[in-house]
């Protein structure tokens, strides 16, 4: 049964969590009939202000640690934090739940944090259409301070940094080449970058690695463009931590309050094609008359027998030639 809008809003206005959980199932939820409650609910939330920040890195360099350390720290400070994930490898694998409250055992209890999984909507673009929502009903429920956490796979990053105002990437001191491992593009869009783990006897080994990945980055940004900040840190010890969030807060003064409108502003537009793109994927699968021409077009391409282009074409009006327009998802 679909919830009753209403009472939803209300529950969510008064911070209630049993109301956020359902509309956050809610928002999450591919049935049509689902969807269409989803959108009334969304359209009616105020919109909140919280500040929106991404971290990023692969497994194992210290996420759920530094997510555990910063939050509590900020719901110390009198902040409410919602933590939310967005992982597409937990679907397939069914592996490390991304956001898993086992993972943020102090921060799970914490009356003032609220952390939710990454949904399994089976795409990427299904589980940000779920991740932004959420973050809508999170502002919308007073929480000030949203952490979108995401793995280092394929591209969850770039997807997590443009729904965010800050991206932090937490990475680790390397011997060698330090920014072996590292992709191109994540130092594109970090706008902090913390090495982590730097305690013991591998503080002075991070500190280098800072050094070395700020010089980098200079020549990766160029001249006139602002460098992110480098910073070392140690969740564990909880030393730095405060270090990366006054750089996270030093992003968004340097944005300023009309630069982070526009930055909203311009992510909103470039999510509309997302989910258009996204949507129009979906129905390409699902369209009867693709599905009827699928097997015949593999085998006809995989055997040399049809160009790629006119295959593609086949496709096309296959798609466009089906009679009756698809439901909404
Ligand atoms: P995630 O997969 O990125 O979420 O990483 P986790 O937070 O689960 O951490 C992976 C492992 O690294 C755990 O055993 C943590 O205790 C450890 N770890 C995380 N942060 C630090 C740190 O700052 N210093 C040290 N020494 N270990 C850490």
């Amino acid at each position: 049964m679909a919830p009753d809008v209403d009472a939803l809003l209300e529950g969510i206005r008064a911070g209630r969590r049993a109301a956020i959980s359902q509309a956050i199932t809610l928002v999450e939820s591919t049935s049509p009939r689902h969807r269409a409650v989803a959108r009334d609910l969304l359209t009616r939330l105020e919109p909140g202000r919280a500040v929106r920040v991404g971290i990023s890195g692969v497994p194992g360099v210290g996420k759920s640690t530094f997510i555990e350390a910063l939050g509590t720290r900020l719901t110390a400070a009198g902040h409410r934090v919602g933590v939310l994930a967005v992982d597409p490898s937990s679907i397939r694998t069914g592996g490390s739940v991304l956001g898993d409250k086992t993972r943020m055992a102090r921060l799970a209890t914490d009356p003032a944090a609220y952390i939710r999984a990454s949904p399994s909507a089976g795409t990427l673009g299904g589980v940000a259409r779920a991740t932004v929502q959420a973050m809508m009903v999170l502002e919308a429920a007073g929480y000030d301070v949203v952490l979108v956490e995401t793995v280092g796979v394929g591209q969850s990053e770039v997807t997590v940094a443009g729904m965010v105002d800050t991206f932090v990437f937490l990475t680790l001191a390397r011997t060698g080449d330090q920014l072996q491992g590292i992709k191109k593009g994540i130092l594109e869009i970090a706008d902090v970058i913390a090495v982590n783990k730097a305690d013991g006897d591998r503080q002075q080994e991070a500190r280098v690695a800072a050094r070395d990945l700020a010089g980098a980055l200079r020549l990766v940004r160029g001249t006139g463009e602002r460098a992110p900040s480098v910073v070392t840190c140690s969740a564990l010890e909880d030393t730095g931590v405060d270090d990366v969030w006054a750089r996270v807060l030093e992003h968004r003064d340097h944005l300023g309050e009309e630069g982070l409108a526009r930055k909203r502003a311009e992510q909103q537009l470039d999510f509309t094609w997302a989910l258009v793109r996204d949507e129009l994927d979906q129905r390409l699968r699902r369209s009867p008359a693709v599905r009827a021409i699928r097997a015949e077009v593999r085998d006809a391409v995989l055997s040399g027998e049809l160009p790629a282009t006119v295959a593609a074409d086949r496709v096309l009006a296959a798609y466009d030639g089906d009679a009756e327009p698809l439901p909404p998802v």
